[in-house]
């Protein structure tokens, strides 16, 4: 173990599933669409234009608030951050600075079995520039202000976090409250959630300089790039060099950090409030109507999934898809014991998951529930509960299944043993060698009896049968 101990700090930018933009009525997707084409005189900050806040985006801060475990402001406002860079059309961006509308929560992540808290500091609605692109060896830049104005929540932690892999999973839970609640799509590939992550070491209690690395977007590449980030720290510290204060970005080919900026050339943003949006007063009466829309919260999902002793992975995996999770609840309050729930959950980690999206998407908690029970029950072999599982996941239900096609499993003793009896009779030399001592045989018997029955006998039943009726 190292003397030197990291202290890690982390800036996510999360990109709201609003219709529209934060301050205008311009269309908040423009995934696909061309250049400059989805902008208005608001967001391009035109002369008399006024922007007006999206009612949208503050209801998910607020629902944002409550997965965070986080107070939301009554009394909330905006400012302007002001800043020169071709990105900007207005020359500064509308952000919350002085009054943020989520304050002062916590999320939990499970590290090596156990809880631990990362507390956050804050989360402010802002909005988010254009896009800039430089075109290989042009003498120009291109800008696309399709994105300017595009509703983002920045969610600014305490620096709690000690190690990569703590980090990785903060961001993970982050990511996963924030997409089971529907406020973010979660598209990290075009940026929904982005993030800066702030990295010291230190032999003492005193914090060491720090580093930013900017603009990450993937879990992976943040766990290595802090691995590299905190080693090369330490490598310097060791020489007797000092850590710069800078700006570092991630190479992802070269796996290395890279100076980005040094800090002393930073701006001052020269803040103000914002003099065309007032400040906005939100009730306990409008965040509590809001906040109890909330179905579930993933942190209450993990602990349901953590009693029953479900792996981190297949946590994450249910989490991480909020139908899935509310299919896993329901069947649970139908289920009720430890054992069938379990069997309810292999299912949805593992055949639910290999179906498409659209082939699914009609199971209900209540259904599943039901298979459970019928394979439970030795009403139906789990190999036909395999078979019909697609349908069940197309919407039917179970019992309908099996009773309009007659898969109710064989486990009547004389039916069986007719058709034992009748394989053994057909069957001379294997039964000759499982007389004389080869047990291998015995699969040979139970499959030519599951394919008599078409896969409907009762497998333990007929392993039973068969020794019963070699043995004569
Ligand atoms: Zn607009």
């Amino acid at each position: 173990m190292s003397k030197y101990k990291p202290t890690i700090g982390i800036e996510i930018h999360t990109q709201l599933a609003t219709k529209s933009k934060m301050f205008c009525g311009c269309n908040n997707d423009s995934r696909g669409s061309k250049p400059n084409s989805n902008i208005c005189p608001v967001c391009m900050a035109l002369p008399g234009t006024l922007p007006v806040i999206n009612k949208g985006a503050v209801e998910m801060a607020i629902k944002m608030a409550k997965g965070f475990n986080a107070k939301v402001a009554n009394v909330t406002s905006f400012d302007r951050k002001n800043y020169f860079y071709p990105d900007s059309p207005k020359g500064y961006q509308i952000t919350q600075m002085y009054e943020p509308i989520i304050q002062d929560g916590f999320v939990e992540i499970l590290i090596d079995k156990e809880f631990k808290k990362i507390g956050i500091h804050h989360a402010h609605i802002e909005e988010d520039a254009g896009k800039l692109t430089h075109p290989d060896g042009a003498d120009y830049s291109l800008v696309d202000y399709n994105r300017a104005g595009t509703p983002l929540v920045e969610i600014v932690s305490e620096p709690d976090i000690n190690s990569p892999e703590e980090a990785k999973r903060y961001l993970q839970e982050i990511y996963n409250i924030v997409t089971a609640l529907g406020v973010c799509n979660g598209d990290m590939e075009h940026g929904n959630f982005k993030f800066d992550l702030n990295v010291s070491v230190s032999d003492s209690e005193e914090l060491g300089t720090r580093t930013e690395l900017k603009n990450l977007n993937s879990f992976r590449n943040a766990e290595r790039a802090l691995k590299y980030e905190i080693q090369r720290q330490i490598d310097l510290l060791e020489s007797g060099e000092k850590v710069k204060q800078e700006t570092r970005g991630w190479n992802d080919a070269k796996s290395k950090t890279f100076s980005q900026r040094s800090k002393e050339e930073a701006n001052d943003y020269r803040y103000f409030p914002e003099p065309d949006i007032p400040p906005l007063n939100l009730s306990n009466d409008f965040i509590s109507e809001i906040q109890k829309e909330i179905d579930v919260l993933p942190s209450t999902i993990r602990k349901e999934l953590l009693e029953i002793g479900l792996s981190v992975d297949d946590q994450d995996l249910l989490i991480s898809q909020p139908k899935t999770a509310k299919i896993f609840q329901d069947a649970r309050e139908i289920l009720k014991k430890e054992k069938l729930i379990k069997k309810a959950v292999n299912w949805l980690v593992g055949d639910f998951q290999a179906l498409g999206l659209d082939d699914r998407k009609d199971l209900t908690g209540k259904n599943l529930a039901e298979l459970v029970k019928l394979i439970d029950d030795e009403e139906i072999s789990s190999k036909i509960g395999k078979e019909i599982f697609a349908e069940v996941c197309g919407g039917e239900a179970p019992s309908k299944i099996i009773d309009d096609r007659g898969l109710v499993q064989v486990s009547d003793d004389t039916e069986l043993e007719k058709i034992i009896t009748e394989i053994i009779k057909n069957n001379p030399k294997p039964v000759e060698d499982y007389r004389s001592g080869s047990e291998k045989v015995l699969g040979f018997f139970v499959g030519q009896v599951m394919k008599e029955t078409k896969g409907q006998a009762n497998p333990s039943k007929v392993n039973e049968l068969v020794v019963k009726l070699l043995k004569g």
